[in-house]
């Protein structure tokens, strides 16, 4: 099919018959990006009044920049890609706080040993909609490494993330007012995935066990799933601290409790 042919068959039938003259005027583009001609669109006259509105009853150019509207469309996808990236990697970097943890912490970057392995399988292959986590043992392990490393999946998945030590966590729900304050407790029920990182700071006060056991029980009405804790302290030790129960035994029948053992990896390389 030549040219013309080709843009004798896009031109609606009643015009064809009606205004001949007007196919000698027809042209085609070219697209700067897959290089196809590309023909022109007719556009409908759209009568308003006695007149016809500007724009309406002509051919028109389909190129978007340069471009056809397929190209456009791989175009446009791709900026739209490149935007969620963007505004995922910010918001990662907030909720991390700092660009450090945001580049560091990530599983390719995990040191795995025989005492961690598990713990980072099990951070690695975690699913939101299947397993809740406590991975506890001394400080500089890795388990807050393995925490953001698994919030980042999560969130790339498209998931809805909060990543947050405890005390932070209390300071969103606090307000003034009661209504308010059960907003901010739902709002950390529905999201998809919550890590809370290095609980055993700063809840020894009854309201602080009183706002995570309610998000705790919030989250096992919801399905139970999706959360996920680190500590220095065993679910018996952290009773001891927190001077109660409820918490660890909460804990312990929603968690898989995984003990990520070894010496602190900050001190020996210092001591290096
Ligand atoms: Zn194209």
């Amino acid at each position: 099919m030549n040219i013309t042919q080709r843009l004798t068959s896009i031109i609606p039938p009643e015009r064809q018959d009606q205004s001949p003259e007007s196919t000698a005027q027809l042209g085609t583009d070219r697209c700067r990006r897959c290089h196809e001609e590309v023909p022109l669109e007719w556009v409908s006259p759209i009568a308003c009044g006695r007149r016809f509105l500007p724009g309406t009853g002509q051919w028109r150019s389909q190129m978007i920049d340069g471009r056809c509207p397929a190209c456009d469309a791989v175009e446009t996808e791709r900026r739209d890609r490149v935007r969620r990236e963007h505004f995922l990697r910010l918001r990662l970097i907030a909720m991390f706080g700092g660009e450090k943890p945001y580049r560091e912490f990530r599983f390719e970057r995990f040191d795995i040993t025989a005492g961690n392995r598990d713990a980072f399988l099990r951070a690695r292959g975690f699913h939101a909609l299947r397993d809740n986590l406590y991975l506890w043992g001394p400080c500089g392990v890795g388990k807050t490494h393995l925490a953001c490393a698994l919030a980042r999946l999560q969130a790339e998945k498209g998931l809805s993330v909060s990543f947050l030590k405890p005390p932070q966590l209390l300071r969103r729900v606090r307000r003034r007012e009661a209504v308010e304050e059960q907003q901010a407790i739902d709002h950390f029920v529905r999201e998809d995935v919550l890590v809370l990182d290095d609980l055993g700071i700063g809840q020894e006060t009854p309201y602080g066990r009183q706002i995570l056991q309610e998000i705790f029980d919030g989250r096992e009405y919801r399905g139970g799933a999706g959360l996920v804790i680190t500590g220095k302290y065993s679910l018996d030790a952290l009773a001891r601290k927190l001077n109660d129960d409820t918490i660890s035994s909460r804990i312990a029948g929603l968690c898989r409790v995984v003990h990520v053992p070894g010496e602190d990896r900050r001190v020996s390389r210092h001591a290096m």
